[in-house]
């Protein structure tokens, strides 16, 4: 499935403007690095993004557009592949990553991790060379109303290479998976490794069953990384409070167009306004952090 994608991204180059503009234009996107409590934050700046970080995710506005992931409303010449029988895989168009897909479930049902974290699993064994990610509901999915998955180049979010060096403790552990969690204040992060898929399963939903839900809402809010390589899987869930931070609806300096989901929480801020790229700092970054992560004293394992 690895060769297929990147057939289907070099093809889609080819063939769809858009994409080829904006894959270009990523690749001479500006970043820079900042340092978090000794844990480098990569800041990209990336205008194209605006879509995704400034994207209406209320009620009314999702009832009034037309859904952008079913096939009957997306562009003529976006193409797609099928993947595990009930999901297409289509290159996305607006990328942070050198390669980034969406994976797309076939009909239009809400955007719900329990019933589909045995999916992200084979999606992430089917597509070894990229990291598979769940933007929750109220977490950063700009299609909440429509299950979908994104892969994105594997190795780019800085997180993955260096997490095993921020593990704090191990929080349970059965057979065949463990679950840890780090040391990243302000960032909450757990970590389930895991070498069978039936116990990676069972101990994510020890996780999502210990984590609160709120007032009028299906699920915990979460954002979630899941990669396999060297056989086994590592799952990263961020358990979330809010969905953006008090600075993304301020006016005035105060201003700063931040709104985190997987990708953000795995150490590449997204940016899409050139002024926030140049403002943001160490604090800034913490404050956001502090804000959107939920406390892992809120987890209430069994
Ligand atoms: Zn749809």
């Amino acid at each position: 499935m690895n060769d297929a994608a990147l057939q289907l991204y070099h093809e889609q180059l080819r063939t769809w403007k858009t994409a080829y503009v904006n894959y270009q234009a990523l690749s001479l996107v500006q970043t820079r690095e900042i340092s978090v409590n000794d844990i480098c934050y990569r800041i990209q700046y990336n205008a194209a993004r605006i879509v995704s970080s400034d994207a209406k995710v209320d009620a009314a506005s999702i009832a009034r557009r037309p859904c952008f992931l079913c096939a009957s409303h997306r562009p003529i010449e976006q193409k797609s592949i099928p993947l595990l029988g009930h999901y297409e895989l289509l290159v996305n168009p607006y990328p942070i990553f050198p390669e980034h897909f969406t994976l797309v479930e076939k009909a239009h049902v809400p955007q719900r991790i329990a019933p589909r974290m045995a999916d992200m699993l084979q999606l992430a064994y089917l597509l070894s060379h990229y990291t598979v990610f769940y933007n929750g509901p109220c977490c950063g999915a700009s299609a909440p109303d429509h299950a979908h998955f994104q892969a994105g180049t594997r190795g780019f979010l800085p997180i993955e290479d260096v997490w095993r060096q921020q593990i704090d403790k191990e929080l349970a552990k059965m057979a065949g998976a463990t679950l840890y969690c780090l040391a990243n204040t302000p960032r909450a992060t757990l970590v389930i490794e895991a070498d069978q898929v039936e116990a990676a399963e069972r101990m994510f939903h020890m996780v999502y069953q210990a984590l609160p839900v709120l007032q009028g809402e299906e699920e915990p809010r979460m954002n979630i990384l899941t990669l396999f390589r060297n056989g086994h899987w590592e799952i990263f869930i961020f358990p979330r409070s809010k969905h953006r931070p008090a600075c993304y609806s301020a006016v005035g300096k105060a201003r700063l167009l931040s709104s985190p989901a997987s990708v953000d929480l795995g150490g590449v801020f997204v940016l899409p306004r050139e002024e926030d790229f140049r403002k943001i700092t160490a604090p800034d970054i913490t404050q956001i952090l502090s804000e959107v992560c939920l406390p892992l004293t809120e987890l209430k394992m069994k």
